[in-house]
């Protein structure tokens, strides 16, 4: 009996429309390149998106995305990630 029963998706009730994948009344867009690796990505009709944000470009233009899983810390000039020294050194003492 229990195992009839599918794991709900976090995008339930979406609807693809004209201008895009609907969800509770907000159009989604589709996760970019840096939230690749995140566990909260979702996939609906083939492509992927992000039940907490709906636009996942727009979370990374200043730095992290802060409901990102997969990183922590800010990302330097270049656009990559950059961790503070101190912290790492006390995560990676207490083998984190
Ligand atoms: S939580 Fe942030 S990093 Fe993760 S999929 Fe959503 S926008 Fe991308």
């Amino acid at each position: 009996m229990a195992e009839d029963k599918k794991k709900a998706s976090a995008l339930d009730g979406a609807v693809m429309t004209a201008e895009g994948l609907s969800f509770k009344g907000v159009i989604m867009n589709p996760v970019v390149e840096n939230c690749i690796g995140c566990e909260r990505i979702t996939e609906f009709e083939g492509l992927t998106y992000c039940p907490s944000y709906a636009q996942p470009a727009t979370k990374w233009t200043r730095g992290i995305c802060n409901f990102a899983t997969h990183m922590k810390g800010t990302l330097d000039k270049q656009g990559k990630a950059k961790v503070n020294p101190l912290k790492a050194s006390k995560r990676a003492a207490r083998g984190r």
